[in-house]
């Protein structure tokens, strides 16, 4: 194994490009050194020939450099599929193939060598080949500070001890072929050290391994008439394939864990939203049983979520609000877009509290069957109290803008509102509508008389009056504007009105509401009374002026009297009392 250009391919791939040349020189150099050293060792003599090499050795590191560092850089983890799989394809396998080639062409081509034989390109290629494979990944761990994760010292020295002692027992003796030996240590190395130590034990391997098989110990040795190359190339071929076995599995456990982290991580995000939020998140099945509560449980509802579990909502929620759950759950299901649905909760402490469901139905990932529902639920106690509160107020402003300030009764614009309302129903059912108009009589004198906030008083005392016999659900007493009012009587015929006008009339003349100029001595209305039953097509003004015209007529015909329009003309039906 050459382990040399592993080494400077992995310096390469953690390096800015444009310092490569710098390293690359110094690599040459270092090379150069070594195979000078080399050569002096084996033959005596430095041999030219080693400038060669150390060219081809550097060429070699540039193209596997260059073709893996889009891929490698800037965050090496050969633990990646696509990451070791081009390391394998390009720098051990591809790059160093052109350098050795143009090496062996040159000196063919030069004549300074003989065409080298076949088994020499090989063993040249798996030793370039294997320092890569070994190397650089040692190189890459080392550099990104992942090696031996999480391991004691002690451990890491008992396990490289194991795998040396075995790898000398192993390679030491020369009578069985138990190369097969070395790899439960290496796998457990692999398990336990990680990437780092499977290239760190391969390392050792084969500096154990490669030293005694030169030295024609080992079970490689014991192949019949092998030259001591294809003794080396045996051995090459036992590190590749172990390699390979230890980098595939170092990958598909790397893998796991990725998405085990990556499961774990997402699952603490979705549960640490979960649990912050201040809405309660319950996941069911399709029959509303409880799966999860959130811990907001606790805090909304006094509940504790293991309580809660595996009871449904019919236990909780409202009687009266069951139904209309029922219904949103169905709907659900439908896939009906909004599912929301204020309801009514039970508290520990056997309180109901207002909260609004926000339901989903979810599915199963893989078969996208539906499982069950989430659902969001959250407390809207206050906003309902706010509603309420908003709602009263609401009456109170609607209630204020139809009474009238002075009388308490119904005011002119609720008078206006009724009658239309009336006029229609009456039209649509085919029934009588009868209208009263009351004016008091000399009032302008009374005030004159008594003065304004006396007058006040009596038209408050006259709409209590009348307001004790329009009292019939569905009348409606109103003070048409000064000191006339008006009674708005549905499904009433002409009869039926004239005897209510009459009942005014004599009730206001009882009191006794002492009025100096009135020739009765005291407070009495005049009444126009009218019946309609409105034809399609017409307006209520019509009904109004013909109340009003039998007014005036009662006014001209003496006042505190009634009188009942018919059909373009008026009738008196009651004279005043003298
Ligand atoms: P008649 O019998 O013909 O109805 O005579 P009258 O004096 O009542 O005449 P008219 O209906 O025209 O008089 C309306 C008077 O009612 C005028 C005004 O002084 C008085 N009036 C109107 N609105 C009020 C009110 O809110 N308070 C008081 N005190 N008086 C009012
Ligand atoms: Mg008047
Ligand atoms: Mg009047």
């Amino acid at each position: 194994m050459w382990p040399s250009n592993g080494f400077l391919l992995g310096v390469l791939l953690c390096i800015p490009r444009r310092q490569w040349t710098r390293y690359l020189a110094l690599g040459y150099v270092v090379d150069l050194c070594v195979n000078f050293a080399l050569d002096h060792f084996q033959v005596g003599h430095l041999n030219p020939v080693s400038f060669y090499i150390a060219a081809c050795n550097m060429l070699e590191v540039f193209v596997a450099a260059v073709l893996l560092y889009k891929t490698i850089s800037p965050n090496p983890d050969l633990t990646r599929r696509k990451q070791l799989i081009h390391l394998l394809l390009y720098g051990v396998i591809l790059a160093p193939a052109p350098a050795i080639a143009s090496f062996l062409a040159s000196f063919a081509l030069t004549g300074v060598l003989s065409i080298p034989e076949l088994h020499t390109f090989q063993y040249w290629f798996t030793a370039d080949a294997l320092g890569i494979a070994i190397v650089t990944p040692l190189y890459l761990s080392y550099h990104q500070r992942v090696h031996f994760p999480d391991r004691s010292w002690s451990e890491i020295a008992a396990l490289f001890t194991v795998l040396c002692l075995t790898s000398l027992i192993v390679f030491w003796q020369t009578q069985f072929p138990l190369l097969y030996i070395v790899m439960p240590s290496l796998l457990v190395l692999g398990m336990r050290l990680r990437l780092a130590g499977s290239a760190l034990g391969l390392l050792l391997v084969s500096i154990i391994g490669g030293f005694l098989t030169t030295h024609n110990h080992g079970p490689v040795a014991l192949s019949v008439n092998s030259s001591i190359s294809t003794r080396c190339l045996q051995l090459q071929l036992f590190i590749a394939v172990a390699m390979l076995v230890l980098y595939i599995i170092e990958v598909l456990k790397a893998e796991s864990s990725r998405l085990q982290f990556n499961l774990q991580t997402s699952e603490t995000r979705f549960r640490l939203l979960a649990e912050v939020s201040h809405d309660i998140i319950v996941l069911t099945d399709l029959t509303g049983r409880r799966r999860y509560v959130s811990p907001a449980a606790r805090e909304v509802l006094g509940w504790d979520p293991e309580e809660l579990l595996g009871g449904n909502y019919k236990q909780i929620v409202h009687p009266d609000d069951i139904a209309a759950l029922e219904q949103l759950l169905m709907q659900c299901r439908t896939g009906h877009p909004s599912n929301i649905l204020p309801y009514r909760c039970r508290k520990k402490d056997g309180s109901y509290l207002w909260v609004e469901a926000n339901l989903r139905l979810y599915r199963d990932a893989v078969t996208n069957d539906p499982v069950g529902f989430v659902n969001v639920v959250r407390d809207i106690a206050s906003r309902k109290a706010a509603e309420d509160k908003l709602n009263q107020a609401y009456h109170l402003v609607e209630n204020l803008a139809s009474v009238d300030g002075l009388t308490g009764i119904a005011n002119r614009r609720r008078l206006d509102e009724t009658v239309k309302l009336e006029w229609r129903r009456a039209g649509r059912d085919h029934t009588l509508l009868s209208l009263l108009v009351i004016d008091v009589d000399f009032f302008k004198p009374y005030n004159d008389l008594y003065g304004h906030l006396q007058g006040d008083t009596c038209l408050r005392q006259i709409a209590d009056t009348a307001r004790t016999i329009v009292n019939r659900p569905g009348d409606l007493l109103a003070r048409y504007g000064g000191e006339e009012f008006v009674a708005v009587l549905p499904n009433t015929t002409s009869e039926a009105a004239q005897t209510i006008a009459e009942q005014i009339r004599v009730a206001v003349e009882l009191r006794c509401l002492p009025h100096a100029d009135n020739p009765h001595r005291c407070i009495t209305v005049s009444i126009g009374c009218a019946t309609q039953s409105p034809a399609p097509g017409t307006s209520f003004d019509a009904l109004f002026a013909a109340a009003d015209q039998a007014l005036y007529k009662a006014k001209s015909a003496g006042r505190n009297r009634i009188e009942v329009a018919s059909r373009g003309t008026t009738i008196s039906v009651n004279a005043s009392m003298p």
